[in-house]
């Protein structure tokens, strides 16, 4: 099933010249190692590729190969081709999504569960770890040379997705396709720098204000956090300084679901959930119109932080109840 569709998005992408892709908004590993990859092979077989910066790039990412190909500069809307990846749903491709919506074919390249198919042609597995292993498996079958660039940037998303080979998505294949990028020669201690030993003194003053507000509910199954615009004030950090609190959080003993409520702005919440073994947060954020994977879902709410996170914790109580 997916061969024959990838058989299928490989014809369109032969047929293809002017090919957009685009970050989703809160752009993360899997999200920008993807497509990179994708661009530094579209690259090869001669196609000309567009990149639409939907969001801010997060300082992590920035020694990936071709990463300043990401731009906000101003496109023409003259799409043969509009290639999503890892982007449940249309909202998430933001300012990108007309681009989208005028291109004359939409390949849909993507990992979670609550994928809504906007494409005309969707490459779709929950089971898999990342979107990096389809489109590793995708340029595999495009018979692409994998260079070093092309590794590094694969690799990236995989271990980002995959919380370093941690999470139950994490498979012998993964592990497979791992070894072959790291066959390529590409440089693992330079993804594992820059991805988990690189944290700003901005971003540790965060983690430690964070730390100080943890909140536990329902006998230590729950833990929540909340990160105030005043917050980052303080630590003169950023929102996107906010990533790894709620691993973090999950990671402590007891702990089933782990949760981080960002106030982007006055009544507009981004809630973050992890889970360890049961609850699946996707369904959770589904009822909140966000989506995501049974382990690490999202959604936003339009209301105040303490009535977001009453609704989010109810929420929870019934899922862990349910059990
Ligand atoms: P994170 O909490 O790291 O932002 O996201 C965890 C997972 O949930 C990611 O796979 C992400 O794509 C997904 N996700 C986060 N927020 C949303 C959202 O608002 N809508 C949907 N559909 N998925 C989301
Ligand atoms: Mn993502
Ligand atoms: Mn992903």
């Amino acid at each position: 099933e997916l061969n024959s569709l990838m058989d299928k998005a490989i014809e369109i992408i032969k047929n293809s010249n002017n090919i957009y892709m685009a970050s989703h908004v809160d752009p993360d590993g899997d999200n920008i190692g993807s497509l990179l990859s994708m661009k530094l092979s579209l690259k090869k077989i001669g196609k000309n590729v567009n990149i639409i910066k939907v969001d801010n790039i997060p300082g992590d990412f920035k020694f990936l190969p071709s990463v300043d190909s990401i731009t906000d500069q101003p496109f023409d809307k003259n799409v043969d081709l509009f290639i999503a990846l890892d982007s449940g749903d249309m909202e998430r491709l933001g300012v990108a999504k007309d681009f989208a919506l005028c291109a004359n074919n939409i390949i849909n390249i993507d990992h979670h569960k609550t994928n809504t198919k906007f494409g005309n042609i969707n490459i779709i597995d929950s089971k898999v770890s990342s979107t990096g292993e389809l489109v590793y498996l995708l340029l595999k079958r495009m018979k692409i040379d994998i260079d070093e660039d092309i590794a590094t940037c694969i690799y990236t998303a995989i271990s980002s997705d995959t919380g370093s080979f941690m999470y139950d998505s994490t498979s012998s294949k993964t592990h497979l396709i791992a070894a072959e990028l790291l066959n390529t020669g590409m440089n693992m201690n330079k993804v594992v720098i820059n991805l988990y030993q690189n944290r700003s003194l901005e971003k540790t003053k965060l983690f430690i204000a964070a730390l100080n507000k943890l909140e536990f509910f329902q006998e230590g199954k729950i833990g929540i956090v909340s990160i105030t615009q005043e917050m980052l004030k303080k630590s003169n950090a950023k929102m996107e300084d906010s990533e790894g609190i709620v691993s973090f959080l999950r990671d402590t003993e007891g702990v089933e679901v782990a949760v981080i409520m960002k106030e982007i702005k006055e009544d507009e919440i981004k809630v973050s959930m992890r889970s360890k073994e049961y609850v699946d947060v996707s369904k959770i954020c589904l009822l909140f119109s966000g989506g995501g994977h049974k382990r690490a879902a999202g959604c936003t709410i339009y209301d105040s932080l303490e009535r977001s996170k009453s609704m989010i914790l109810n929420e929870i109580y019934k899922s862990i109840e349910e059990k």
